[in-house]
């Protein structure tokens, strides 16, 4: 509000000065309502903080014996809905006894609440035509917050959260196979850590890539105010090459790519610039030296790389296309060189013990935009074993690609494609998709997750639950796909047990304490922007969780601490299929 006062009163000086006291006035009031909302607020109300599309389903959800609920106006808590919540229905994942508040009907654009008598308000949220955009703005703006070997400085909407440029110096860590300087500069640490990593690189840049291939149109006049900005790049590219770039710089002479490059064990909670621990690129220990799984996903990341890239740099896009040649010929001399952390190495592991799966993916980028036998025939000679993994969906994740490669080839619009392969799996993954939308209309929290989805990164599993039903809807469009992967978008923004916003600086009531080295540091007042937390985890694989009363339901398996790795981390894979489901979910 205040700022559109601002933007409409620039005229004369006069009114400036009015304007002035209006701002003033405003922001007085509007910081009064919001300290009211965030005082009274009441977590048995949950709402998606961020807010809900215009047009489509806007359901709130009552963990709270309640009847009726009705719709506020923020600005004047005019009423502008009433309704009858439904009956209770008991969630064993949560505990909880949920009722639901549908306000679909409500069709004016504005800020709102709900009140429910007896048990009182509900956090503000937006009714809108593009409420997601300034969500997907952040989640993308958390990648660049995420940028290593360079400045970063995330501007004017949060001062102060900037750092130098860090991890300059690179090495050789002897179980590479060389020895010597290797710099490597560039990439996004990986999450809250600063270790950049081949195989989690490779599915988060590959969903970005893939965010741009399938919904370019929808994010492409979005500024993302990076140091790259009106270069003629789409700005999600832009981001995107910032890693791709140091993935490249990780692939041998011979087209292997090493596994990672880290330091030999995790710095302390210390901000990117007081981390001297030395980053080395660290490899298997014994020749070859590089992994499959890591050139598997750099030949994958450089196939895509080579299509979206040609109308704006071709030179780049050859280059990708080049090193993803190279990789895929080094994978066919190794087809399953696995990565186990070598004695003395404690960073992240990223291991598989199949590097089949990545291979599939590529050999479908790759076909995809060469069109050559060599890859195709691979991908048909292979593709059937992972035909399963589309009926369980979501049956993506960083060590597990076979979904992307099946959907890779099943998307290409070349007329080259085996037309049965494609049907194939696209029948497969839209029958998923009803099942996924029928189990998550039964959910009394209207999430797709099941009691056993609730793992280590429990709210990627939600992201790409959404990245499934967004897929199945390019297969065959359907409302109810559209409708539910917005369901799992709502619970990441607050429509959950915690009423938390699971995405940083997001909405009225974020999180606070992500398991991330700059956030911990103390060097900002708060977390940085735009990150997704990992979410509930069952299995309890910190002290911090394993503390938490016996007996917990699943979903509630969660701690808003830093300390809680197991439940509170930020990563880049999950972040990317936030960004993905995002960037679906835009008009
Ligand atoms: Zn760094």
């Amino acid at each position: 509000m205040a700022s559109s006062l601002f933007l409409s009163s620039q005229g004369a000086q006069g009114g400036r000065k009015l304007l002035h006291s209006a701002v003033l006035a405003c922001l007085l009031f509007c910081s009064a309502v919001l300290a009211h909302g965030a005082e009274t607020a009441q977590p048995a109300i949950k709402v998606d903080q961020v807010g809900y599309p215009l047009d489509g389903p806007k359901i709130a959800l009552v963990s709270a014996p309640a009847a009726t609920f009705e719709v506020r106006r923020s600005s004047d808590d005019a009423v502008v809905f009433k309704g009858n919540l439904t009956a209770a229905k008991a969630d064993p994942d949560t505990g909880d006894k949920v009722q639901a508040a549908d306000f679909s009907a409500l069709k004016q654009a504005g800020r709102y609440y709900l009140e429910i008598p007896g048990v009182g308000r509900s956090w503000n949220f937006a009714v809108g035509p593009d409420v997601f955009e300034h969500t997907y703005y952040m989640a993308m703006r958390g990648f660049y917050g995420q940028r290593c070997g360079t400045a970063v400085d995330m501007g004017p909407e949060f001062p102060g959260y900037s750092h130098p440029a860090c991890h300059l110096h690179g090495e050789f860590h002897p179980t590479s196979g060389a020895t010597g300087i290797r710099d490597n500069i560039g990439g996004w640490h990986d999450a809250g850590d600063y270790g950049r990593y081949m195989v989690n690189s490779g599915i988060s840049t590959g969903t970005l890539l893939w965010t741009w291939e399938l919904f370019g149109k929808k994010i492409k006049g979005i500024s993302l105010h990076i140091p790259e900005t009106g270069n003629g790049t789409p700005d999600i590219l832009n981001e995107a090459r910032w890693n791709l770039e140091w993935m490249l710089k990780m692939q041998d002479t011979d087209g292997g790519a090493w596994h990672k490059q880290t330091s030999e064990h995790f710095p302390a909670m210390i901000a990117a610039e007081d981390d001297k621990q030395l980053s080395e690129v660290i490899g298997t220990g014994a020749a070859p030296f590089k992994s499959t799984c890591a050139t598997a996903d750099l030949a994958v990341v450089g196939a895509i790389a080579a299509r979206v890239y040609q109308p704006y740099d071709a030179e780049f896009a050859a280059r990708a296309l080049d090193a993803a040649r190279r990789a895929w010929a080094w994978t066919e001399k190794n087809p399953n060189v696995t990565f186990h952390n070598p004695p003395g190495i404690q960073s992240g592991e990223y291991g598989s013990d199949s590097c089949l799966d990545e291979r599939l993916w590529a050999a479908a980028e790759l076909a995809r935009t060469t069109g050559e036998a060599q890859y195709s025939g691979f991908f048909l000679k292979n593709y059937a074993g992972f035909l399963p993994s589309l009926d369980s969906p979501p049956g993506e994740d960083w060590k597990s690609t076979g979904s992307m490669g099946l959907w890779a080839y099943a998307l290409s619009p070349r007329k080259d494609v085996d037309a049965n392969v494609v049907k194939v799996i696209r029948q497969r993954t839209v029958a998923a998709a009803h099942a996924v939308v029928e189990r998550t209309r039964a959910n009394p929290y209207h999430v797709s997750l099941k009691a056993d989805d609730y793992v280590w990164g429990s709210n990627g599993v939600t992201a790409e639950y959404g990245m499934d039903l967004l897929i199945a809807n390019l297969f065959q469009p359907d409302a109810s796909f559209v409708d539910t992967a917005r369901d799992n978008l709502h619970y990441l923004l607050g429509r959950n047990a915690f009423s938390l916003s699971w995405v940083t600086q997001v909405g009225e009531n974020p999180y606070q304490h992500p398991h991330h080295r700059p956030s911990a540091s103390g060097r900002q007042t708060g977390p940085w922007p735009g990150l997704l937390s990992g979410g509930p985890n069952w299995k309890r694989q910190d002290a911090v969780l394993a503390a938490l009363p016996a007996g917990l339901p699943p979903a509630r398996i969660y701690s808003d601490q830093m300390a809680s790795y197991a439940s509170n981390e930020i990563c880049i894979n999950w972040q990317a299929s936030l960004v993905f489901l995002l960037a679906g979910e835009l008009p």
